[in-house]
Formats: structure tokens, C-alpha cells, sequence
């Protein structure tokens, strides 16, 4: 079956990854990209042993996650508007990886105390500087690190990236690297441990390992194209 065929290549792949890197095995861990694909494709990932689960869209999300077990862990991985803060939170996602601002962190923060919780996520960095994209620039995430870092409610686990897409998967590597220096640079002034960086995807994913990610998102490489076209 193409799913597990790939799903076990990918998984070999991160492992001798982590050993070029001389990190421990099981280090890093693969999301796998559910985005676009029905719940019949999942469910073939999951009996290889997949649990980690990644939606963009939280509508999306919403209609995946009672259709699988309830040992599947789910991240939302897009762009959350903050009106959507409540609904992402009640709907048991595990960790909102893509909070691009400091609006945003602050929404989480007041939704998740109204809701008796403490919300897990990630902080999206802008690592090359793109004007069109989401995130923090890494000045603005120490401009703002105090700020971010005593909102309550909040469980800020480390930071996440979406490099601009490059030819060959080497060129991400700066990108990653700049990602992890950046983390380093936090954990140093505190007073946050930051255990998570989630960068890489179908193409690089492997650089991304190298260079310290702890979550790696592949979707196509896992479940084949993307067909938007319905
Ligand atoms: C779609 C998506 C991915 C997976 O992309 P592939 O190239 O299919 O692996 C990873 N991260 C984010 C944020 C995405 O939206």
C-alpha cells in the first residue's frame, strides 16, 4: 500500500537523519500532513502506527477529528484567525503551531483562561524575511518576548517555520539553522525551556532533522499529490 510504503521510507529516513546528526533516535517526530485527504487515507496511516496529525484549515480539522480514534493527536498548522481561537480550542486540538502575532497569542491567552485551560503552542517566525508572509521577524519575537512570554494560559512550547520554497532541499538549510540559533538565543534569556522546533517538509524534511527539528510536517510525500480542485 503506496501510504505505508511511504510512511515507512520517511520514518527510516528521519532515523538515519537523526544518526548523521547525532541526535537520539526518536528525536524528532513526524507530523503527517492530513490536509486535502479523506479520512480513508488517514485511517490507512494510522494503521501503520501514525498519530500525529496536521490540519491547516480548522473547518477541516473539525470534521477529521471525530471521524478518527480519539488517540490521534492534531495540530492546526495554519494561519487561525482570531475569531476561530474558541472553536480551535474546544475542539481538542493538541497544539496551535502557527501563532503569527502577539493579537493573536493574546486571543489563545483570554479564550483559553475563559475555558479553565492552558493552550499549547508554537510561535510562527518569518526565519527569511519574506514580506508576504506570516510571523514574527526574529527581532520583533525579542522585541516582544516579554510580553509573550507572561501572558497567561499559555504553554509557548518553542517555534515553527515555513522557509520559502527552494529548488534544491539544501537551500532550506540556513533557514533551519537560522530557526534553531533564534531558539537558542530565547532559551538563553528565558524563562521559557522552548523544547520544539517544528520545521521541514515533504521536500527537506531531512535538512530540517539535521538542523535540530523536533516536528517535521510532510503531507505529500506521505499521502501523494494534493488535489484542491473540490
Ligand atoms: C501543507 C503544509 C505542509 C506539508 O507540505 P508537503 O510539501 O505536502 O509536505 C507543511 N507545513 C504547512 C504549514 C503546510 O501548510
Amino acid at each position: 500500500m503506496y501510504i505505508e510504503d511511504q510512511l515507512q521510507e520517511i520514518r527510516a529516513n528521519i532515523a538515519a537523519a537523526e544518526k548523521r546528526a547525532g541526535r537520539a533516535p526518536g528525536s524528532a517526530t513526524l507530523l503527517a500532513v492530513s490536509k486535502t485527504f479523506p479520512v480513508s487515507d488517514i485511517m490507512h496511516a494510522y494503521d501503520d502506527g501514525q498519530r500525529l496529525f496536521g490540519e491547516n484549515r480548522l473547518q477541516e480539522a473539525q470534521e477529521k477529528i471525530p471521524a478518527m480514534p480519539a488517540d490521534c493527536v492534531w495540530h492546526i498548522i495554519g494561519p487561525l484567525q482570531r475569531n476561530k481561537v474558541r472553536k480551535a480550542l474546544e475542539a481538542g486540538v493538541a497544539l496551535l503551531e502557527a501563532v503569527d502575532s502577539r493579537k493573536l497569542a493574546e486571543a489563545i491567552s483570554r479564550i483559553a483562561g475563559e475555558l479553565g485551560m492552558t493552550a499549547a503552542i508554537l510561535l510562527e517566525v518569518n526565519i527569511d524575511g519574506e514580506e508576504s508572509k506570516h510571523g514574527f521577524t526574529p527581532e520583533e519575537l525579542q522585541q516582544e518576548w516579554d510580553a509573550l512570554t507572561s501572558l497567561p494560559n499559555l504553554d509557548i512550547r518553542g517555534l515553527m517555520c515555513i522557509p520559502a520554497p527552494t529548488e534544491d532541499p539544501e537551500g532550506a538549510r540556513p533557514a533551519f539553522a537560522a530557526l534553531r540559533q533564534l531558539a537558542e538565543q530565547l532559551r538563553t534569556r528565558g524563562p521559557l525551556p522552548l523544547p520544539e522546533l517544528s520545521m521541514g517538509m515533504s521536500h527537506d524534511y531531512a535538512i530540517a532533522v539535521e538542523e535540530g527539528a523536533t516536528i517535521v510536517r510532510v503531507g505529500s510525500a506521505i499521502f501523494g499529490k494534493r488535489d484542491y480542485s473540490h
